[in-house]
């Protein structure tokens, strides 16, 4: 039977954290991680670099050190973890393999510098690298549909030649069989792993990835045929990319690729996994048509229009995987709800064509709430990490099939309705706040460019103001303090006292080095997160203390649980703010994280839309921006690293999502005075297809990360898009660190000046400093400041 049963599963999820699990079958299936999509291009030519060592061994003595190092870098670690995502793809050693193969590729290939931790990777592994290679340029690392997940993109063209490269599909196949696990190998289906590839650089325009897909189908065959003979009965192909908009070409290419595996494939059992999001109704119409598929899954959370589809039509004798455990969140399923849907399901499927699943692969959430130490038991009891949620698909399955676990429904009932009624979820003063939000569009009563000159007179910059983003470098002596205060070694006021001559030694810093709006540094929130350091201080918010959720290679995330209504009991940043401008006669930036990136970092409750819980945090920071402004903080900085990220997967949801989350960064800030300069920061260069939006937040001034997208920030102005406010494009690439000479800042000022107004730019780096050395951020800024300088002389 195709229904669940689950025991020998929670074991394995701790030990194995990140491999993707989840449970479709009789036992369990083990799945790829993700992004190590299964064929890697080799293109040009092979002996353009010839190499002193047999890549595949280097490889594994790359790993070897990883191995010995990761314990000390304090992140969740074993072994086995990091041999998982290791897989080598190797095809042929060309210069473009090299940055394609290597199976860490955040060691040398991400952008250095996102955290410590990667560099210090990256110093172990570039020590067998022949010098020169270290510093190939990054492939573009990018989030997997819209989690924070992310891979390596493929660069394909047409002389692209596939080969078979990693056989871990089958290796770990073959690995849970011998332990006594039955699994459904899963790949990345051909059609999404093309679409999710881009085109070499210089034939973006010309060039169509599913042009590739019959080179690529040989491939997947070679796997299948591996696989069949390994023993395996089933097989999974993930195609994500049916979610999201698609052409008629597009159509009949994902029906070609699967028309043409349909021999090989025979003698499996095939299912087709949707997710995150529902299909839209030609693509689902197309999809449950094809021949020689066994199953089809669907994401029933967010797929909401999913189960209208599968009562209007489904392929009689087919499988329905139905995703009703949602895999992107934390939240405990509503088992009741879930029944009946799966209830209804059946009567339209069919009796044992019904499989109970969760909505996407459990990568995406926390693995196991018996590691929660410190969450109180009543949020504990609404809660399901990946472990609860494999015993939540199992007993639907179970009481599907006509075995309920009374017990364990009726607790789950009683959860669902303590969190429903709990006060702690519900604040009225919260509800009432954000319903009267409803009646404004909250923009600033002024625009922009009599802002900035009401501003101007107050703050008196010379043009092209330096400034740089908040943080400044970690320093061993502040993580001693902090280390201490944590274990009570030394009193608070010590800890002030620490925090405040650091921040003093970063106001003397930058007024040595001449930069105009300063700020204070970020002393108190390094070794954390701002998303950390305001959650903490925000009602309505709790940490876990091991929900990690891997971002990339090693590096994890430990998003926050909104789980009420949010508000400020009391101001967040106003001591340490008003401390720092008392040290200087020059602006101080405030520093806050608006309400958009909060939510989109955050576990969201799902009791409620995403948009009332990102005005209610909006209400919070509004309430912080005034209290500082009250303070005597006229400049004040909002970022909104993260508003890109919560961008939908389908066009026609773009607006809503757009139109509300810029209407939340407004709110936060509409209440200032017209002398009180807000700026915000956004740390990606893409924002042309969303610069509208941007304009439409209405901050004084945005700083923008710009060193390294060739300048694709600067086409939208160039291409005409009228910007007034102010627009600091980042100058040099703090994920470096590399020095950048006062000439090539300069030469960058100009390029930028070519596009835009000199009253309305701003001379900063990318992004916080927090990631560098003193030796290098000193003599990067004096740089900055020589290079404003001298334009300013020329102007
Ligand atoms: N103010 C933050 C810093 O400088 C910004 C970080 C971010 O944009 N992610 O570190
Ligand atoms: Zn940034």
């Amino acid at each position: 039977s195709l229904r669940i049963s689950v025991c020998s599963l929670a074991l394995s999820i701790k030990r194995l954290p990140f491999l993707r699990i989840s449970l479709r079958t009789s036992s369990c299936i083990t799945e790829l991680w993700h992004p190590t999509l299964l064929v890697i291009p080799a293109w040009g030519p092979r002996e353009s670099l010839s190499l002193p060592w047999n890549p595949f061994g280097m490889g594994r003595a790359v790993l070897r050190n990883c191995r010995r190092f990761l314990p000390s870098l304090g992140q969740p670690s074993g072994s086995r973890w990091l041999m998982l995502e290791s897989s080598i793809f190797l095809a042929t050693p060309s210069h473009t393999m090299i940055r394609c193969w290597t199976p860490q590729p955040c060691l040398v290939l991400f952008p250095l510098g996102m955290d410590g931790m990667v560099e210090r990777l990256a110093l172990i592994y570039t020590s067998p690298w022949p010098r020169g290679n270290a510093s190939l340029p990054a492939m573009e690392m990018t989030k997997w549909f819209d989690t924070n997940y992310h891979y390596i993109v493929p660069e394909l063209g047409p002389d692209v030649n596939f080969s078979y490269a990693s056989h871990k599909a089958v290796d770990e196949y073959k690995e849970a069989k011998a332990l006594g696990i039955d699994t459904i190998p899963v790949l990345v289906g051909p059609f999404s792993y093309l679409l999710l590839s881009k085109p070499a650089k210089g034939i973006e325009k010309s060039f169509s990835l599913l042009s590739l897909i019959g080179k690529i189908l040989p491939i997947y065959r070679e796997v299948v045929t591996e696989l069949k003979a390994a023993g395996a009965s089933w097989i999974q192909f993930d195609e994500p990319t049916l979610v999201k908009d698609l052409d008629a070409h597009q159509l009949q290419a994902f029906t070609y690729a699967y028309t043409e595996l349909e021999s090989s494939l025979s003698g499996l059992n095939v299912l087709i996994e949707t997710y995150f999001a529902d299909v839209p109704a030609d693509t689902y119409k197309t999809l449950v048509s094809l021949k020689g598929v066994t199953g089809y899954g669907f994401d029933l959370v967010r797929g909401t229009k999913t189960l209208d589809l599968i009562k209007g039509v489904f392929p009689p004798g087919k499988i329905l995987f139905a995703g009703v455990v949602d895999g992107r969140n934390i939240w405990a399923n509503n088992l009741a709800s879930s029944l009946s849907t799966l209830q209804a399901l059946e009567g339209i499927v069919g009796k044992d064509k019904l499989v109970v699943s969760t909505s996407s692969s459990l990568l995406h959430t926390a693995v196991d709430l018996v590691n929660e130490t410190k969450l109180d038991n009543e949020i504990k009891s609404w809660l399901a990490f990946a472990a609860q949620k494999i015993v939540e698909v199992n007993a639907l399955a179970k009481a599907l099939s006509g075995h309920k676990d009374e017990a364990f429904f009726s607790a789950n009932a009683a959860a669902q309705s303590s969190r429903k009624s709990s006060p702690r979820v519900t604040n009225d003063a919260v509800q009432k706040a954000a319903t009267a939000l409803k009646g404004s569009a909250h923009r600033r009563a002024t625009n922009v460019s009599a802002r900035l000159d009401a501003q101007q007179k107050k703050l008196n910059l010379p043009i092209l103001p330096t400034t740089t983003i908040g943080s400044f470098p970690q320093t061993a002596d502040l993580r001693r303090v902090r280390r201490e205060f944590k274990a009570n070694k030394i009193s608070e006021e010590e800890y002030v006292k620490a925090i405040k001559e650091e921040i003093n030694k970063v106001v003397q810093l930058q007024e040595e080095l001449d930069i105009d709006v300063l700020v204070h540094g970020e002393p108190e929130v390094r070794g954390m997160t701002w998303l950390k350091y305001f959650g903490e201080q925000l009602s309505g918010f709790a940490f876990t203390v091991n929900g990690w959720v891997q971002s990339y290679g090693s590096r994890c995330v430990k998003p926050p649980i909104i789980y009420g209504d949010v508000s400020r009991p009391k101001p967040m940043t106003v001591f340490w703010s008003s401390i720092a401008q008392s040290l200087t006669k020059r602006p101080m930036k405030g520093m806050l994280t608006g309400p958009v990136t909060i939510l989109n970092w955050s576990f969201v409750r799902d009791d409620q839309p995403r948009f009332e819980t990102c005005y209610q945090i909006a209400l919070a920071i509004k309430d912080e921006v005034e209290d500082l402004e009250k303070a005597g903080i006229s400049v004040i900085q909002i970022d909104e690293a993260a508003l890109r990220e919560g961008l939908p997967l389908r066009k026609s949801e773009e607006a809503f999502y757009l139109n509300w989350a810029v209407h939340s960064f407004r709110i936060t800030n509409s209440g200032v005075q017209d002398t009180t300069q807000i700026h915000t920061h956004m740390c990606y260069s893409n924002f042309n297809d969303i610069i509208h939006s941007i304009i439409d937040m209405d901050a004084d001034v945005i700083t923008i990360e710009n060193s390294r997208s060739d300048e694709k920030l600067l086409s939208v102005f160039r291409e005409g898009v009228k910007y007034g406010a102010g627009i600091g494009p980042g100058v040099y690439d703090i994920h470096s660190p590399r020095i950048p000479p006062t000439e090539e800042i300069a030469d960058r000022i100009n390029k930028m000046l070519a596009v835009l107004e000199s009253n309305i730019l701003w001379v900063n780096p990318d992004c916080g400093l927090k990631t560098r050395k003193y030796t290098e951020v000193k003599p990067a800024l004096t740089n900055v400041v020589a290079a404003a300088k001298l334009i300013r002389s020329q102007l």
